[in-house]
This record gives C-alpha cells, sequence and structure tokens, in this order.
C-alpha cells in the first residue's frame, strides 16, 4: 500500500533535544523528578513506556553478557559499602571534578567543560567570554554523595553512596572466583541497580543525571592477554549496538591520549553516540590492569588473586571493563530512532526502535471502537497474543490517530480487525517503518509475531 511518493522524510537536523524530552513527556516515558515541587535538576522519573524500554535494554545487555556467553556471571551488591572500599579504590582523594564559580552570576561550572557551558548572564556565550563574567581559580570537588550510618550524625560512621558499581564486584572478586570455579578469563557483570554521583554540569536531559543506572562487567584476564581482551570487548561492545539497530553513522570508537587516561586506566576507549549536543561518551571500555585487586589487597588484607588448585600456579588477573548507563543508552536509542514524516500530507513522529527494545510489541485495534463483533474479534486476539507477548489494546477513537499513537511509542506492528476478519478470520497487520499491510489469518498471528520480532532489523534511517 505504501507508494512511495507518500513519503516524506523530514531531514537530521529534525532530531532535537527538546523534541525528545517533548516526546517522553507527553507520551510517558520520562518526567522531571519531583515535579509537583518544581522538580530537582538532573533527576527523573520513569513513566510506563519508559520503565518497560529499560526492562528490554537491560535484558538484552544481559542476555549478550551472560545467556550467550559462558564465561560472565552476575553478581548484585550494595549501595552502600564499607567507606575503606573508596579510599582504597581512589575514590576518596582523586573522584573529583575541577570547578570554578563565577562571581558575577553566582553560577557554577566545571572548569574542563566550559566550551560546553553558557555563561549565567548572556547564555549565547561561554563562561569566562563576557566582560562581566569573575571566575574563581578552580578547585577540585568531590562527586561521591557522603551521608551517615547511625541514628546520630555526629556521632555515626560517615559513608558514601557508590559511585561506581565496579567496586563492589573486586571486592567480591574472592567470594566469586572460588564459588563459581572460573578460571581467568572470565567475568562478572553487577546488575545491582543505581550508582551515584553529585553532578554540577546541567544535565543535557538523561546524559548526565545525579542517579543512574551502571551497568558495568569486569574481566578478568591473564595479564597478558590483556590488550587482545580489551580490543575484543570494544568489538564486542560495538557489535551489540549495532546488532539492536544503532546507526553506524552516528556511533564511533575514541581511544583516550594518555593525559586522559583515569588514575587506574592503562588504555581507555569511548564508544561515543552522535548525541544532539554533539560527539560524546555513550560508553567507556577501559584496561584497569590490576590496579584495583591489588589496591583492594593491601587496603583489606585479603590477597585478591588467582590460584589453579592443580598446578599452584597464581597471578593477580587484570581487568578490562566495559561500562555505560542504562541512561545513556536510553538517550542514544531513542534519538536513533526518532523520525518525522509527512505521509499522504499529514506529519508523523515515529520511534523506529528495533522490536526486541520497543515497550509494546503489537497494538491490537478494532477498526471500528464501537462494532461489538469486530471488538470481540480483537479482544480474543488480545487475550491470546498478551500471554506471549507485551501487547495493547485500544478502541478509542478514530483509528488513524490510534496508530499514530503506536508510532510515537515505537510499536513495530498492529493487528487490525476489520470487515473483513468477520467473513474470513483474517486481521491486517501494518508495519511501523514501511507501512505496508498484509492479511494473515487469526490463528497464524501469534507465530507471525513471534518471528517478526526474532527477525534482523536495521534502521530505515538514513
Ligand atoms: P563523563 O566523562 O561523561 O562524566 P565518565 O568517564 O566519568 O563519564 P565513567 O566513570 O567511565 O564515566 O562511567 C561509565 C559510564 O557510566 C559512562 O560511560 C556513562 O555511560 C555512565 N555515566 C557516568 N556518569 C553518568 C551520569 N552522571 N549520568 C548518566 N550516566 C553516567
Amino acid at each position: 500500500m505504501s507508494g512511495d511518493n507518500l513519503f516524506r522524510p523530514m531531514t537530521e537536523h529534525a532530531v532535537t533535544m527538546e523534541k525528545i524530552v517533548s516526546l517522553c513527556r507527553r507520551r510517558g516515558f520520562v518526567f522531571p523528578s519531583s515535579e509537583i515541587y518544581g522538580g530537582l535538576g538532573s533527576s527523573y522519573d520513569y513513566g510506563h513506556y519508559g520503565v518497560l524500554l529499560k526492562n528490554n535494554l537491560r535484558a538484552r545487555w544481559l542476555e549478550a553478557m551472560v545467556q550467550e556467553r559462558e564465561d560472565v556471571v552476575v553478581l548484585d551488591t550494595a549501595i552502600i559499602l564499607n567507606p575503606r572500599v573508596w579510599e582504597a579504590s581512589g575514590h576518596v582523594a582523586g573522584f573529583t571534578d575541577p570547578l570554578v564559580d563565577c562571581r558575577h552570576c553566582k553560577l557554577r561550572f566545571r572548569a574542563d567543560k566550559l566550551d560546553e557551558e553558557h555563561c549565567g548572564a548572556r547564555p549565547s556565550k561561554r563562561p569566562g567570554e563576557t566582560e562581566l563574567c569573575d571566575l574563581t581559580e578552580a578547585r577540585q570537588f568531590n562527586l561521591m554523595f557522603e551521608t551517615t550510618v547511625g541514628p546520630v550524625q555526629e556521632t555515626g560512621s560517615k559513608v558514601y553512596l557508590r559511585p561506581e558499581t565496579a567496586q563492589g564486584i573486586f571486592v567480591n572478586f574472592k567470594n566469586v572466583a572460588q564459588l563459581a570455579r572460573r578460571k581467568p578469563p572470565f567475568g562478572i557483570a553487577n546488575v545491582g541497580g543505581k550508582s551515584f554521583r553529585n553532578e554540577i554540569t546541567p544535565g543535557n536531559f538523561l546524559f548526565r543525571v545525579l542517579e543512574f543506572e551502571q551497568m558495568e562487567m569486569e574481566y578478568f584476564v591473564p595479564p597478558a592477554d590483556a590488550d587482545r581482551w580489551y580490543r575484543t570487548w570494544i568489538d564486542e561492545r560495538v557489535a551489540w549496538y549495532r546488532r539492536y539497530g544503532l546507526r553506524d553513522s552516528h556511533l564511533r570508537v575514541r581511544e583516550h591520549d594518555a593525559e586522559e587516561l583515569s588514575h587506574y586506566s592503562s588504555a581507555t576507549s569511548d564508544l561515543e553516540y552522535h548525541y544532539p549536543i554533539g560527539w560524546s561518551e555513550l560508553e567507556g571500555i577501559a584496561n584497569r590492569g590490576d590496579y584495583d585487586l591489588r589496591q583492594h589487597s593491601e587496603h583489606s588484607g585479603t590477597k585478591l588473586e588467582w590460584v589453579d588448585a592443580g598446578t599452584g600456579e597464581r597471578f593477580v588477573p587484570h581487568v578490562i571493563e566495559p561500562a555505560v548507563s542504562l541512561e545513556r543508552m536510553f538517550l542514544a536509542f531513542l534519538i536513533d530512532a526518532y523520525d518525522e514524516e509527512v505521509v499522504a500530507e499529514r506529519e508523523r513522529t515515529v520511534l523506529r526502535l528495533h522490536p526486541a527494545l520497543a515497550p509494546v510489541k503489537a497494538a491490537v485495534l478494532p477498526l471500528i471502537g464501537k462494532n461489538e463483533d469486530l471488538v470481540a474479534k480483537a479482544r480474543a486476539l488480545f487475550e491470546q497474543l498478551r500471554k506471549e507477548f507485551l501487547v495493547e489494546y485500544d478502541d478509542s477513537g478514530a483509528i488513524g490517530r490510534r496508530y499514530r499513537r503506536q508510532d510515537e511509542i515505537g510499536t513495530p506492528f498492529a493487528f487490525t480487525a476489520d470487515e473483513q476478519t468477520l467473513v474470513d478470520s483474517t486481521v491486517t497487520v501494518r508495519d511501523r517503518d514501511s507501512l505496508a499491510q498484509e492479511r494473515l489469518p487469526l490463528e497464524g498471528v501469534a507465530d507471525w509475531l513471534g518471528d517478526a520480532l526474532r527477525r534482523e532489523w536495521r534502521s530505515p534511517k538514513a
């Protein structure tokens, strides 16, 4: 049904952060947190479709890390750890950003990111660019949130909300290595949820938030193999993003040069995505060497090394770490999927998400919502499909509006019961991307949908 002349794609520049924020709000993916009190900068709540999309991203990541491999196990560690962990890891002394204050506009900026910030008095300028700007010297500011364990703040002990999940893995190395009977190379993925950073740079929506769900995997290898595995994990992670449809034109690998490397790292590459704010880090892949295991061995007095029970061979493994937050992934996939086009003189906004990521897999719709026979057929199909798939039923309003609503949340397929359904028990299936429609027998819909969700998918966006 889709003649080429009906389509007029809009340009790449149509995707702005404002449009993504507005779609997220309109369709209930993401809300500013505690909004009725005026919100809180860099903090967000996730609505129904946002939660479903996050669940799908996490599930696909876990599949690739654990289900499809034999050498990675999962772990879920606490958010509040013994504070000595953060002394040993170097975070108490060194997890800092250099900050400058402007005495004129009273705003605070990251000294190393001034070229991305906006002057408080004249937002079209960078801090320091106007004659009114009066910046202080840079001071180091620790990004860890502090709190107190114990009933009285003065006598309780100071603890930190973890700024990364990796340390929970390192301090459990001995437990896991012994119990999982693993020999390097093997990995431990921490799936325990949130990390916290007292970021002062305004957020760019979900890109930089105060709390984020980190997905980190520490891969322990014999020291001589570290570089090979570092390269392998870069390739693995790029392949994962491509598999779920992120466009090659918007994904690149950037290797850090020597001055940029963290204190623990001997090599790091950022997988960068071309966000509307420019090329920025989506995921980091670091060769952390043996820094963390050695630090924790020294500070805790517990030897963290691998010992071969048979041969007695022992060594401190080196560690390769792919680390990303669900929030940066969420944002990258939404931006990559967002599209606007004019179809038969009407504009539509569509999220071209990979079907395996889409929050809702299919919509089931009676063509006319007030026709009881069509409603009965559509409801029966919906009841059957919902046993296996996350599907939505909708019979309210004009069919065109219902399709548009599903397009905006990225639902890849819509099954519609119409007059012909009553005659021959077939429904139409509408493809979100091509808008092509075909008829399917009702009894074959569940199998068809299962197959369609497993099919390889490439973004039709240029
Ligand atoms: P940046 O330089 O952007 O602050 P980083 O290099 O400090 O990031 P890492 O410490 O390497 O980040 O953290 C690993 C991953 O965690 C990042 O690649 C990113 O996906 C995510 N991440 C880090 N900080 C935040 C944040 N404040 N909000 C959302 N995600 C974050």
